[in-house]
């Protein structure tokens, strides 16, 4: 392996000194992405890069990672870092790539309907993009704010839009991916207007980071709406909000959004900003379309709701919530961490499982919210959060939480979504003996496992020693079970969660 000093001058020959950061403060910013994770993980990984490279152009990509071959740094792609698993943070150091100066959006063409935009681009901002053009985004992560398009096509995003537009898979006419070796692929013909060739795209959906990085994408687009209108409903129980929301789809209604959140949520939110909604657990439901479509729409939803005793707030409520739609964890700021589980559920057992996650939640004595939104027209996303103290090892005992969620989404006939650096033991349960063969694709793009290698697949640590290289899958599943168990015998309480306590009591 070269020298690091000399791997440094290599990259600055290619991007220039200030496209290429070394400094400890730097590394210790993309050490970490949205998960919390106690310190105690630096026992187990090297997570802080040893530099990061901004390229801003996929001829830098490409040179990157040809780069990598001489240098032997392991390569991490990244975009806005806002996953939940790790899968943007480095295992052994090496160079990370952040993608957010390729962020932009480059062409609308109203014919063919697409939009082309570079990887590094958030989805709010293609989607402002592309409304100033008249036209709209069928389907956006819930993170649209945070998430770039690279990063989102790669967790298999879910999000907005999706029970009337389709999946974000579906969204994407095609990529254009630097491989291991360096070559460019597009995954996709363009001369391909019917949708009958070949196309590789999906490949790189859900991929984590593991077979290229994404340079740019082509992704559908649609008309503009007329009308969006957010509704919003109080009801007396989670489960009955959960009801309401299945109810939707077995109307065969089709609004652009329909999702769920406790009441815990607007304590949270109460504490940041005091006029945050009272809290309820609330059904938030956008529909879309002409003016008496969207009135139409809102009558049904209204007969749905009372059906579950549910009471419509007012406007001004939705409106809101709509509003704030892309920033949905402001209650990270009231803790030292927050952790998202994020499960996919059959909608048909969506009013058991949010059920599920409270008694989760509670038996861990954990403060958090549930959460809910509708995939599809059979499956609903369950994505409960939890506050937690990274700064303490102890803290990272709520990292159980996301081991005993997953599970209880299996039984459910579920799974929960994302890999990255420490949930890998779900691969197996989640794709069956599919496994192996996506093993052998990750062996046949990247032989050498250089970009994002030890993770998603197998758990690499930061030791060269054979015997300690690597630690098997079941191994982090045995961690973190142990993590919730010591949670249920000796929960720890920052100051936040006393003083929140304290509110419930009073
Ligand atoms: C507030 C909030 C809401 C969220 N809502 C949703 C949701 O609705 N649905 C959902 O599925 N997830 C959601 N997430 C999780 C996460 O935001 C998404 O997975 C997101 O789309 C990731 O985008 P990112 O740009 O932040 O990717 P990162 O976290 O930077 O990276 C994610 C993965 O993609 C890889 N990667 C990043 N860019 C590239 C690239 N250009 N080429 C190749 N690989 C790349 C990384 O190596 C990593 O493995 C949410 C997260 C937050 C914080």
């Amino acid at each position: 392996m070269a020298s690091l000093d000399y791997a440094y001058r290599r990259l600055v020959n290619t991007l220039g000194p200030e496209r290429v950061a070394r400094s400890e403060f730097e590394r210790m910013v993309y050490s970490h992405d949205f998960a919390s994770l106690p310190k105690i993980a630096l026992l187990q990984w090297r997570l802080y890069p040893d530099f990061v490279a901004l390229p801003q152009t996929t001829e830098e990509v490409a040179a990157l990672v040809k780069l990598s071959d001489e240098s032997l740094l392991q390569i991490t792609p990244r975009g806005g870092g806002t996953g939940w698993c790790g899968g943007s943070v480095p295992n052994r150091g090496g160079v990370l790539v952040d993608m957010r100066k390729m962020n932009n959006v480059l062409a609308l063409d109203p014919d063919t309907r697409t939009v082309t935009v570079e990887a590094g681009a958030t989805w709010k901002e293609v989607e402002d993009f592309v409304e100033s053009k008249g036209f709209a985004l069928p389907t956006i992560p819930l993170n649209a704010a945070g998430s770039t398009v690279g990063g989102s096509i790669n967790s298999g995003s879910t999000g907005f839009g999706g029970l009337r537009g389709g999946s974000v898979r579906d969204a994407i006419a095609s990529l254009e991916v630097i491989l291991p070796n360096g070559s460019l692929l597009k995954t996709a013909s363009q001369a391909d207007a019917g949708g009958q060739l070949a196309n590789l795209t999906p490949l790189f959906f859900g991929a984590e980071g593991t077979l290229g990085i994404v340079t740019k994408a082509i992704l559908r687009v649609v008309p503009k709406p007329e009308i969006s209108k957010p509704l919003t409903y109080a009801f007396p129980n989670l489960a009955a909000a959960a009801r309401c929301l299945k109810g939707i789809v077995d109307a065969a209604l089709t609004p652009y959004h329909a999702a769920l959140m406790d009441r815990d949520h607007f304590v949270f939110d109460r504490a940041l900003e005091a006029d945050s909604p009272d809290p309820t657990d609330l059904a938030l439901v956008a529909v879309q379309g002409s003016k008496d479509d969207v009135a139409d729409q809102e009558k049904a939803m209204d007969g749905l709701a009372a059906k579950e005793q549910g009471t419509k707030l007012p406007p001004a409520v939705g409106d809101r919530l709509w509003r704030d739609r892309y920033n949905n964890y402001s209650a990270r700021r009231l803790s030292r961490g927050l952790m998202v589980s994020y499960n996919l559920v059959p909608l048909r057992r969506l009013p058991e499982a949010v059920e599920k996650a409270m008694e989760i939640r509670d038996k861990l004595k954990l403060n958090g919210s549930v959460q809910a939104h509708i995939v599809d027209t059979t499956t609903a996303a369950l994505d409960p959060y939890v506050l937690m103290d990274d700064t303490k090892p102890s803290g990272g005992t709520a990292l159980g939480f996301v081991k005993r969620m997953g599970d209880a989404a299996f039984k459910m006939e579920g799974h929960p979504m994302g890999l990255g650096l420490f949930l890998v033991f779900n691969l197996r349960k989640m794709h069956g003996n599919a496994t192996s063969a996506y093993s052998a694709v990750k062996g046949v793009f990247d032989p050498r496992k250089k970009i994002n290698g030890g993770k998603t697949f197998e758990v690499w640590t930061k030791y060269p020693w054979p015997g300690l290289r690597a630690i098997p899958p079941p191994g982090m599943a045995i961690g973190l079970e142990v993590a919730a168990i010591l949670r249920r015998v000796k929960p720890t309480r920052d100051r936040f969660v006393r003083a929140y306590e304290h509110t419930k009591e009073g």
